[in-house]
């Protein structure tokens, strides 16, 4: 049955959820940072590399977070962390649709009646 076919993938993804602590949403920036004066690395037109991660919440507010160098790799990972398990929670979802369909219009080869 298709209702049993969508439980049994539903199963799968659910053991394979890639849970961990180690999560960050947001988007990680790289701004150069320039001195207006008395900085030689600036005066020299090079300026300093910084990371920023960026953080938007509903109602449009961001934050804004800067990540010291040693720690982009680690930052880059548990975003990584994030997405990952976000869309194995939207594919979840995508199943759950199709559970909270009528029975009797998933067995008829998929042809919808509507009313
Ligand atoms: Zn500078």
């Amino acid at each position: 049955m298709i209702r049993d076919r969508t439980l049994g993938a539903r199963d799968k993804l659910v053991d394979r959820l890639p849970v961990t602590g180690e999560l960050l949403r947001g988007t990680l920036l790289e701004r150069t940072v320039r001195h207006k004066s008395g900085c030689p690395k600036c005066e020299r037109g090079e300026g300093h590399r910084v990371f920023v991660l960026t953080v938007s919440y509903p109602g449009g507010r961001t934050r804004q977070l800067s990540v010291r160098r040693e720690r982009v790799a680690e930052v880059r990972r548990w975003l990584a962390n994030y997405q990952e398990l976000k869309e194995a929670i939207e594919a979840i979802c995508e199943l759950n649709h199709d559970l909270l369909r009528p029975e009797t219009a998933a067995s008829k080869g998929g042809r919808k009646k509507r009313d």
